[in-house]
């Protein structure tokens, strides 16, 4: 689907003019609504379900959030939306790229005044986008800068559906091709938004996004992961460590769903999706970077088609690890590979404007959003907007 042009141009009636940061308890967001529920409520509204298509059809694909404008719809209709709903999303403030890599980092505003972070990937083929789910995250693991922050709101559906289009407006003619649930926040600590986006941005009358292209990312809250299954999300797990003391201790989720538990429910999210799993590793230097960490990951992971991303540790102000050096990195990789695992490294990204993996923190917490130089040595950023 070609990017609609009154979407970027900001013409009357394109979603450049709504960025209406107003809380208002009645009406309901439109970004907010999946297929169904629309069409539950213009049900509700004496007409006819069709209707809900025709409106998806003019919000994503023609982009014109402006009801007056709909002119397939009857003018008496046209009076009566805006009384229901209204066009609500979070206001970016802050837009950055990477002088290194080309990563961008965009940060959003809440009406309430919270922010968070997204965070765009390029790589060969691909523009991935990271989104956040929750502004800050109770899930407290212990390398995480995002866990520093308690959390502070689960983002609605329309949130995390105005992540992804506010970026993609910005960067048109270019699209995002790929969504993962990577940014801030525990996904399945807020599932019911963040399945709702999932469906929101598959819809084949709006974004007709899909779903095979969407990641979710769990530090490991076990009942979830058969919802993922059924969402057509793909899964990945970010199991960093192999032994349930070492994993206690970095993530505390670990204590309510312990390495045992996480890996039968894994065996059955194989069995429910067919597809195999991505395996995130944070490789925290001399804590879990061991010869016998890499034959644990290969016992833990017997039987699922397994697909291992190694990250390396990403430092922040105030973290009590340390990156492994690189040739550790390897050798690690090395031992993993040598037992016939399928691994990566992830590369890191964006670490100029502080939006690698585990960077991401809300700007009122004191994180820089415009980084400097005494944080990171960096050359100079491009500030987009
Ligand atoms: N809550 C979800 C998604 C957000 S974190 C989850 O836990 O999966 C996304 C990934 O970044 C996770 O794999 C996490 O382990 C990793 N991560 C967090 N902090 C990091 C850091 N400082 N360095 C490297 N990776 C980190």
């Amino acid at each position: 689907m070609p990017y609609p042009k009154n979407w970027v141009q900001g013409q009357k009636g394109s979603m450049e003019n709504i960025q209406d940061t107003s809380v208002s308890e009645a009406k309901i967001n439109f970004f907010d609504l999946t297929m169904d529920q629309l069409k539950e409520k213009i049900q509700s509204f004496g007409k006819e379900k069709y209707r809900a298509q025709q409106l998806y059809q003019w919000v994503y694909q023609k982009g014109v959030a402006d009801f007056s404008q709909m002119t397939n719809l009857s003018k008496e209709f046209r009076e009566e939306l805006p009384k229901l709903f209204e066009f609500r999303r979070p206001e970016l403030v802050s837009h950055l790229k990477s002088a290194i890599d080309g990563t961008q980092k965009f940060l959003f505003k809440l009406a309430e005044g919270m922010t968070f972070e997204a965070v765009l990937i390029p790589s060969k083929d691909r523009l991935t986008l990271c989104v956040s789910s929750e502004v800050g995250c109770n899930m407290a693991c212990r390398f995480c800068f995002t866990a520093k922050q308690k959390l502070q709101k689960r983002l609605s559906a329309g949130d995390i559906v105005s992540q992804f289009q506010v970026v993609n407006e910005k960067i048109a003619p270019e699209k995002i091709t790929n969504v993962v649930f990577m940014g801030m926040g525990e996904p399945l600590d807020n599932p019911d938004a963040v399945f709702n986006s999932i469906k929101i941005l598959n819809s084949e009358w709006g974004l007709n996004f899909s779903r095979k292209r969407v990641t979710i990312s769990t530090s490991g809250l076990v009942p979830g992961l058969k919802d993922i299954a059924k969402s057509g999300a793909r899964l990945a797990v970010s199991l960093n460590a192999t032994t349930n003391e070492m994993r206690d201790f970095v993530m505390p989720i670990n204590k309510k769903y312990p390495l045992e538990v996480l890996m039968e429910g894994c065996r059955e999210y194989y069995e429910l999706a067919k597809d195999g799993i991505t395996f995130e590793y944070v490789l925290l230097n001399d804590v879990n970077d061991t010869l016998e960490d890499a034959k644990r990951i290969k016992e833990l992971t017997r039987g699922i088609p397994s697909k291992i991303n190694l990250i390396p540790f990403n430092e922040h102000p105030g973290s009590e690890f340390k990156r492994p050096a690189s040739k550790k990195v390897f050798e690690f990789q090395e031992h993993l590979m040598k037992m016939g695992m399928h691994v990566l490294i992830r590369r890191t990204m964006g670490r100029d404007i502080y939006a690698a993996c585990g960077q991401l923190r809300s700007v009122y917490e004191g994180k820089p959003t415009h980084m400097t130089s005494d944080v990171m040595t960096t050359p100079e950023l491009t500030q987009l907007g």
